[in-house]
């Protein structure tokens, strides 16, 4: 259910930045963090259902799980298996998580037309 919200949201936000007319849309790209909390195939067959509701069942959907990457204060970047992980380098638990907490919609593709 939270992803059928999530994909309304990603469509709402192409069609009202990016592709004021859908029927132009070719793809989507969306990278989907690993702590996210968000099931990729779910929110791949809710986007999917929207689309085909609006007529639009060729549109691509590409999603991508990225890993969820931290900085520690070491400067170490290392990418998170558990939330709970501490620098490989230092072992320090201060770092800010980066990347791979969200869901992005990394590029959409139009037709030229
Ligand atoms: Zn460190």
């Amino acid at each position: 259910m939270h992803e059928f919200a999530l994909a309304t949201d990603i469509i709402e936000t192409v069609s009202t930045s990016v592709a004021p007319d859908l029927s132009k849309l070719l793809g989507i790209d969306i990278e989907v963090g690993l702590f996210s909390g968000v099931v990729a195939d779910s929110l791949d067959f809710g986007l999917k259902t929207i689309l085909a509701d609006k007529n639009l069942p060729d549109v691509k959907i590409n999603i991508t799980e990225v890993p969820t990457i931290a900085r520690c204060e070491c400067g170490n970047d290392y990418s998170l298996k558990e939330i709970f992980e501490n620098c490989s380098l230092c072992h320090s638990f201060n770092r800010k998580i980066i990347s791979g907490m969200d869901v992005v919609i990394e590029s959409v593709e139009l037709s030229e037309e």
